[in-house]
């Protein structure tokens, strides 16, 4: 067993957390700074991870793929589905046509 030299400390948001490093980041403020403020946001972070995995970090590149090709992703579930159409929706595209 490691030693133990954690200590508790409290991020500026309220966040208590143990830390041993000196790396001073709070990791629920750190995860929470990950949720993007787009279409990507709206996912679960497995579906999310795997679009930004193939660079798909835009509206405008999801839409430059097919429905199929992203489902084929590896780590896309198809209840990601529904939210990528609506998004597209909303932002005026779809996906494109096989
Ligand atoms: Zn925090």
């Amino acid at each position: 067993m490691a030693k133990s030299a954690r200590t508790l400390r409290t991020c500026p948001a309220g966040h208590r957390y143990y830390k041993s490093s000196d790396c001073p980041t709070c990791p629920v403020c750190a995860n929470e700074a990950a949720v993007p403020d787009n279409f990507l946001g709206k996912l679960g972070k497995p579906a999310r991870n795997t679009l930004l995995h193939y660079g798909i970090d835009t509206i405008e590149k999801l839409a430059a793929h097919t429905e199929k090709e992203i489902l084929a992703l590896h780590g896309m579930g198809k209840a990601s589905l529904p939210v990528l159409k609506d998004e597209l929706k909303k932002a005026g595209l779809q996906f494109k046509n096989d």
